[in-house]
Formats: structure tokens, sequence, C-alpha cells
């Protein structure tokens, strides 16, 4: 008989994280090639690989999946910046995010450090590689200037797909007209709240996951952001 496991040995014994970073990974680049290609046939060249500017792209209110949550949660557990700090932190943005208008947030990502880089970059959840600005990077501060901008919408179907595939591998079971998605701040602390759980199937099916009217404000706000 298989042992009952934590959700962090789960994690690990079958490599789920990896797989999930390996995934965000391939989307992440297509995406990056995709706005490459969109601007070519404009003569536009995408700002964000070369952007030295402040990030308030980093500013944004970004809904993440659960299964983002864990990549992130793993990092954060096995380079030990799980702490009751960080917590807290995640506790208390989550709440503001989930209260505030998605169009009105905005306030740096709990993520983004004092020198203005993402600290867990290459597991960033899809919403933060699939959006890439053509015009001036300080525009994305000023808004001196109409921002021009690509949303690779292939890649955010892929993402999206991954929540299916990542629910049958835990064995999650489909909350009927839900989704297991959410504020980043949220995403990451379910995932490490559930961590050391040996119930954390039942534990994260209770939760009080969005319904589609939540999902399409949120959505509402994702399109404002490519326009
Ligand atoms: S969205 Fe704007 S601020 Fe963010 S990386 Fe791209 S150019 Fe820089
Ligand atoms: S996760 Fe990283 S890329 Fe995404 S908003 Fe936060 S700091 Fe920026």
């Amino acid at each position: 008989m298989q042992a009952i496991r934590t959700l962090g040995q789960f994690v690990e014994d079958e490599q789920i994280a990896a797989w999930i970073a390996g995934a965000l990974d391939a989307i992440h680049q297509r995406a990056a090639h995709e706005a490459k290609k969109a601007g070519k046939s404009l003569k536009l060249t995408v700002s964000c690989t070369s952007c030295t500017a402040k990030k308030t792209c980093c500013w944004s209110m970004v809904v993440a999946r659960l299964y983002e949550g864990v990549a992130i949660a793993d990092r954060l557990v096995r380079t030990g910046r799980d702490t009751p700090a960080l917590r807290d932190e995640l506790g208390a943005r989550a709440e503001a995010m989930e209260a505030a208008s998605p169009r009105d947030w905005r306030t740096p990502c709990v993520f983004l450090d004092e020198r203005e880089r993402c600290t867990i970059y290459d597991i960033r959840p899809s919403p933060c590689g699939i959006l890439h600005v053509y015009t001036d990077p300080d525009w994305c501060t000023t808004l001196a200037g109409d921002i021009q901008g690509y949303v690779a919408q292939e890649e955010l179907t892929a993402a999206m797909e991954m929540e299916e595939v990542f629910r049958d591998r835990l064995s999650l079971r489909k909350k009927v007209g839900r989704r297991y998605l959410g504020v980043l701040p949220r995403m990451v602390l379910v995932a490490l709240e559930a961590w050391d759980r040996t119930d954390f199937r039942d534990y994260l099916r209770q939760l009080p996951w969005p319904g589609e009217a939540e999902i399409a404000r949120w959505s509402a706000k994702a399109r404002a952001r490519a326009q």
C-alpha cells in the first residue's frame, strides 16, 4: 500500500514542480517568439527584452493558476524563503487584491526585488510572460504615449489547458462552475498552507474558488492591459 503523502512529498516524488517549470518555460519562450514575429510584420521591436526602466508591469494584478502557485511554493520552500513573515505578506496582499478593482491595482509585486528584478523569473506565472510591449519602456510608467503590446493568445490557452492536466495529476476533483485559480499571492499562500497536509486534496477542494463572473472581471482587466 502506498504511504499517504503530503502535498510537498507528492510534488517531490512525482517531479510536479519540474514538470510545471518546463511547461511554463515553453509557454514563455513561445510567447516571446510570437511577440517578436508579430512585431516584425509591423516593423516594431519588443521593448521588454532590453528594458531597464522601472518595472511597473509588475505593479499589476496577476491572476495565476493553482499549479503556478504550487511551482512557486516549491521554490520558496526549497530555498528557505517560506517564512511566517512572507506568509503574512502574501495573506495581506491577497486580501487587498481581492477587494480591489483590477484596473486600480498599482502595487509592486511581492516577488519584485529592490533591483527591479523578478525573484521567481524562470517560474513566473503565465500572465507575466505572455504580454510584450513594443513602445518606449518609460511609457509603461509615465503613460506618456499609446502603449502598443501583444498578448500571445495561443499560449494563454496552453496555460489554461495545463489546469486540467495538473488537476488530473494531483487527483484533485473538478468543482463544477469553479476554477482552481486566483490572485497570485493567494495561489502561493494556498499552496504553502497545503504543503505539509496529507489531506491536501480535501483542503484545496473546499476553498472558495472563483466562478465565471469573477473570472470574467479579471479577464476584462487582462484585455484592458493588452490594449
Ligand atoms: S512591460 Fe514595459 S516596463 Fe515591463 S518589461 Fe516590458 S517595456 Fe519594461
Ligand atoms: S511574478 Fe515576477 S514577473 Fe510576475 S508580476 Fe511578480 S515580479 Fe513581475
